[in-house]
Formats: structure tokens, C-alpha cells, sequence
């Protein structure tokens, strides 16, 4: 094989149009941080968000969740700590919707901070605040709060903010959907007037721009959900989305790809070390499948192009980087194993099939989480992605079954089946045609399926229509619920502590103006209850049972976020609890 390169193999030139982390003017700390977990280069949000953010300007930014936002404002914050901390109260404090949230945050701020002994602490309610009491205590850098929690620490003086120097605001749109605006107004009492004040929100509503004008200065504008079409520029490819929890990602991907069949697929994967390890489990899975990222030398990544090309490999599994500008021909399908952090690599990513009027495949894994992500992209493309079921294992052998029919069809069509003559002559002297057939078939069936099947279901992940098409959504935004609807309301309450129906319906019809018929369905998990109520009653409701008590406990209780339509960062709790029990 000549390893000249070829001119469309990736280039040099190509990785050099994108900014470096370390252009970006990073602490090396930071850098070493992200070369290990394999971040090639900052997503279109970091590269603008975080110059900016190094010098300490305000910033106001649009992003939704998968656009790698946690890292635009926690790589900036960890760069901005002191060098040598002796105080205990924190310099950063970041306000996020969920407990959720706020524990993946606070994990992504380790991650990045760990060279800098960064001290992260989340805080949510729900959690023992007995801990939270004894972190705070020992000191800490960072903090990643619910408005809530936080609130209930700074009244208890537990969480001082005199010596903050940021306040980032994370999904700000979320927090006030869940009725957290005056626990956050409160907050930013607190804080010192001199600091800098970052609001991260997915959709930008007047009462965000409101509270932006009140509490930013100055703020530099980011918006990464840009509204620009490049239909012309996108190929003519069949583009279908699949829902799936992270764990089951490898099965889907192996699912998808056994149902769809493709000549020679590539996978992109966010990280070098996402397409390590994604590669590793599809060969274990009986894939041929390369891995091909920045991290490779040019030789090696002619070798895998090369056994792409020539059939032995295929799948390619690659970073963005790696796989930019490559062409080949053979390539049916793109799958993107996460939502692309931007619509514009999207794009890029899905011309990579569909070529030269060739017909393309592009299909992407996301998570419940990342579904706000797809419409983004629909709308950036100007083209439908239909959102379809992981296969079931019955989708599954059906196709399988058609498959080897259209190999047999394809066999019966060629002239070279004379070999054979004899051994089914012999054969029908003592069977019938039809039993003859039938094994030959099954036996060429068989010769076709992978030595491990992966016969599992994998869960389908339910997504409820987007919340604007919900009852009882607050369309008009100023907090009154549409009469008619109803709404469910959280309750961090569950089984476990003993709460029946009737708990719940009493300390409602108790506390309430709500009557026992009012009350729609209620759903008790392991560990909380959602209760349907009517919308217009849904603030009473939670205010109501914020003051009492519940077999004796404290809850938390607030509007139920679900796993589709918002951005769902969780799945639907009720799906939580039948997946626990599992
Ligand atoms: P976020 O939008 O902050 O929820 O981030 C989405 C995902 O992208 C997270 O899993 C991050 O670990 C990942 N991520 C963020 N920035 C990068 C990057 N520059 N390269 C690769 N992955 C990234």
C-alpha cells in the first residue's frame, strides 16, 4: 500500500482553521486536564465564550445542553482561582435547575480542576445537610447549587458569599419555569456587587432578558442556536434520531447498524477517548470497526484508510478532527454517537455520505437529555430528522431474515450453483424439496449472524411532546398557568418513607384550596411521588406542601421535569423507578 497521502485524507491544513484550547490562553493545568480526557478542541461556545470569560467580562449566552457550555464557563472559573487559596468561602458559585445538574456539573468542574486542587462541592436539597454543613466547613472553591438549598445555607450562614467572585446562572430558563426566580433575586442580594455574572439559557424569553438587564453588565452576547439555514449545503441524506439512556448506547449502535446493514459506516464520537474505548466494544461486540483520531500518527491513519477502503474495517470510529475532510467512497452511513456539540459540525459531518448523488444514511444516538439538540439541528438544516425506535430484537430478525432471502435471491441469479446438483439430488432421495431448502436456508442464515448475538431489548425511552404542546404549559410566560391543564408536581418523597396515596391526597386537600377530586393521577416511586394537578392550582399546590410535612419529613417538592420535551436532563422519574427495580 503506498502511504502517500492521498488529497483527501485529512490534511494538516484542515486542523489548523480551529482555534487550540491552548490558543484559547489556558492555565497548562487546564490544558493537561483536557488532553486527558481527549477533548481535541473547543466547541464553537468555548472558543467564544471563553476569552471573554478569562477577562472577566459578563457574558449572556444562548446554548443548549451537548454544546459543551459547562465547560465554556468552568474552564474560565478554575483558570480565575487564586493561585494559593487560604480562605474556606467560595469564589464561584454556580446555580443550576436540578440536583441532577448540579452533581453532573460539579463533577465536570473535578474533572477539569483536578491539577489545581480545585475544591467543587454541589448542594442540593434531598441530600443530607449534615455533609454539605461539614464540606462547607473544610472551605471550598466551587460551588454548584440548587437556588433552593442554596438559599437555606446562606440563612443559616453556612454558605457565605463575600468572597465570590462569580455567579453563573445555568439554564437559567429552566430555573425559572420551576419557580426558582425570587430564591435567585435573593441570592444575588448576597453576593458582592463587584463579581462577575455569567447566564447560560437554551431559549431567551423576555423575563431572561429581564433578569440579564438587572444583574449583568455590559454582558458579551454569545448564541450558538443560530437560526441560519445551509439547506443548499447539506447533502440529500435520510436522517433519522434515535432516544437512548447512555448505557445502552453500545447495544443501539449495534442494533441500528445490524437493521440498517451499511457498506462502510463512520462514527463520531466527541473525544479521543469515547472513540477508544466505543471501538474497543465493537470489535468485542464482532465489528470490524478502527479507530481514527488526533492522537494517531499520519502512517497509522493511512493504514486504517486504507483497510476501510479495501473492505477489512467497517466502521471507522473518529473524532471530528480526525475524519475531517476525508472522503470515501464506500461510506454509506454517519452516525453521530452523541448530538454534535454544534448544528455546523452536524452538517459537516453528514457530508461526509450522500456524495455525488449517492444516497447516504445519517443516523444519530441521543440522549433524552439532548433532545433539544435535534430540533436545532432541524432547524439549522432546514431538513427533518424523523426521531424512529431502537429496532426490537423481532425488527431485528426480520431483517436478518431478509437479508439472507435477498443473498439467496442473489445466488439463484448467478450461474455458478451446478456444484451443488449432486448433493441435493442425494439428499431428495430421501427427503422432500421443500425440507432440503428449508436447511439450506437455515444454514445459510446462520452462517450470517454474529457469533454473539445481543438478543436484548434495549428500553425505549419515552419523549413526551415539546412542553409548549403540553397541558397546562405556561405559554405566556408570566407564571399563570392556561386554565384546563394539569400539571405534575414533584414530591422527593416516596415508598420508602412510608407515603401512601392518601398521605399525599390529605396533606393537599389539607393545605390547599384543592378538593380530592381536583387530584389526578399520583405515582409513588421508591424514592418520590408525582402527583397531577390541576395547572392553575400547581403553584398553590407547591407552596402548600413546601410548608407542611409529609408522614412527618420535609420534602422537596416543585414541578416535575420530565425526560423529553424540556431539555429533560432526566429521564421521567416514574421510568427511573422501573428501571431501579429492574
Ligand atoms: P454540555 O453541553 O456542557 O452538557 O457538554 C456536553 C458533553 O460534551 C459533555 O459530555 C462534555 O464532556 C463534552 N465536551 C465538552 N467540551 C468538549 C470538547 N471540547 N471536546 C469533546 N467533548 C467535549
Amino acid at each position: 500500500m503506498s502511504s502517500a497521502p492521498t488529497p483527501t485524507d485529512p490534511t494538516p491544513a484542515d486542523s489548523d482553521e480551529t482555534p487550540a484550547f491552548a490558543d484559547l490562553g489556558l492555565r497548562p493545568e487546564l490544558l493537561g486536564a483536557l488532553a486527558a480526557l481527549g477533548y481535541e478542541e473547543p466547541t464553537p461556545i468555548q472558543r467564544e465564550a471563553i476569552p471573554p470569560l478569562l477577562a472577566g467580562r459578563d457574558l449572556l449566552g444562548q446554548a443548549a445542553t451537548g454544546t459543551g457550555k459547562t465547560a465554556a464557563f468552568a474552564l474560565p472559573l478554575l483558570h480565575r482561582m487564586p493561585e494559593e487559596r487560604t480562605g474556606g468561602d467560595p469564589v464561584s458559585l454556580v446555580l443550576v435547575p436540578t440536583r441532577e445538574l448540579a452533581v453532573q456539573v460539579s463533577e465536570a468542574f473535578h474533572r477539569y480542576g483536578k491539577d489545581l486542587g480545585a475544591r467543587v462541592l454541589p448542594i442540593y436539597g434531598g441530600q443530607p445537610i449534615g455533609r454539605q454543613l461539614r464540606a462547607l466547613d473544610a472551605g471550598v472553591d466551587v460551588v454548584v447549587a440548587t437556588p433552593g438549598r442554596a438559599l437555606d445555607h446562606i440563612a443559616r450562614g453556612t454558605l457565605r458569599l463575600g468572597a465570590l467572585a462569580t455567579v453563573v446562572l445555568d439554564e437559567a430558563d429552566e430555573m425559572l419555569d420551576m419557580g426558582f426566580a425570587e430564591d435567585i433575586e435573593a441570592i444575588l442580594e448576597h453576593a458582592p456587587a463587584r463579581r462577575q455574572t455569567v447566564l447560560f439559557s437554551a431559549t431567551m424569553p423576555a423575563r431572561i432578558d429581564g433578569l440579564a438587564r438587572q444583574h449583568l453588565t455590559d454582558p458579551v452576547r454569545i448564541q450558538i442556536e443560530r437560526e441560519r439555514t445551509v439547506a443548499g449545503e447539506a447533502p440529500r441524506v435520510r436522517q433519522s434520531a434515535y432516544i437512548v439512556a447512555r448505557a445502552h448506547k453500545p447495544a443501539a449502535l449495534g442494533r441500528v447498524l445490524d437493521v440498517e446493514s451499511p457498506t462502510a459506516a463512520i462514527v463520531f464520537c466527541r473525544s479521543r477517548e469515547e472513540v477508544d474505548r466505543l471501538t474497543e466494544t465493537m470489535n468485542g461486540r464482532g465489528y470490524r470497526a478502527e479507530a481514527l483520531h488526533g492522537g494517531m500518527s499520519q502512517e497509522q491513519r493511512d493504514r486504517v484508510m486504507g483497510r476501510l477502503r479495501a473492505g477489512t474495517a467497517d466502521l471507522l470510529v473518529a473524532t471530528d478532527v480526525a475524519a475531517r475532510g476525508l472522503d470515501v467512497e464506500q461510506l454509506t452511513h454517519v452516525v453521530n454517537y452523541d448530538v454534535p456539540s454544534a448544528p455546523e459540525s452536524y452538517v459537516h459531518r453528514i457530508g461526509r455520505v450522500g456524495r455525488a448523488g449517492r444516497e447516504g444514511v445519517a443516523i444519530t444516538l441521543a440522549e433524552p437529555r439532548e433532545h433539544r439538540m435535534l430540533k436545532t439541528i432541524e432547524r439549522v438544516t432546514g431538513q427533518r430528522m424523523t426521531v424512529d425506535k431502537i429496532p426490537t430484537v423481532a425488527d431485528l430478525r426480520t431483517r436478518r431474515l431478509e437479508l439472507t432471502q435477498a443473498a439467496l435471491r442473489e445466488s439463484l441469479l448467478e450461474d455458478d450453483l451446478e456444484p451443488f446438483r449432486a448433493i441435493v439430488e442425494s439428499l431428495t432421495d430421501e427427503f422432500d424439496m421443500m425440507e432440503v431448502a428449508l436447511a439450506a436456508v437455515k444454514l445459510a442464515h446462520e452462517a450470517t449472524l454474529p457469533g454473539s448475538a445481543d438478543e436484548e431489548e434495549i428500553p425505549q425511552v419515552a419523549v413526551r411532546p415539546p412542553r409548549e404542546t403540553r397541558p397546562g404549559y405556561d405559554r405566556r410566560g408570566d407564571g399563570r398557568a392556561r386554565p384546563g391543564g394539569t400539571t405534575q408536581v414533584f414530591i422527593g418523597l416516596g415508598r420508602r418513607a412510608g407515603v401512601r396515596p392518601q398521605d399525599l391526597v390529605g396533606a393537599i386537600t389539607g393545605e390547599t384550596r384543592v378538593g380530592g377530586r381536583d387530584i389526578g393521577s399520583i405515582e409513588i416511586a421508591d424514592r418520590f411521588s408525582l402527583v397531577e394537578v390541576p395547572s392553575a392550582l400547581a403553584d398553590e399546590v407547591i407552596r402548600g406542601l413546601r410548608g407542611s410535612t409529609i408522614k412527618g419529613r420535609k420534602a422537596t417538592v416543585r414541578m416535575d421535569r420530565d425526560g423529553g420535551g424540556g431539555d429533560g436532563r432526566r429521564e421521567r422519574p416514574v421510568d427511573a423507578a422501573r428501571r431501579d427495580r429492574r
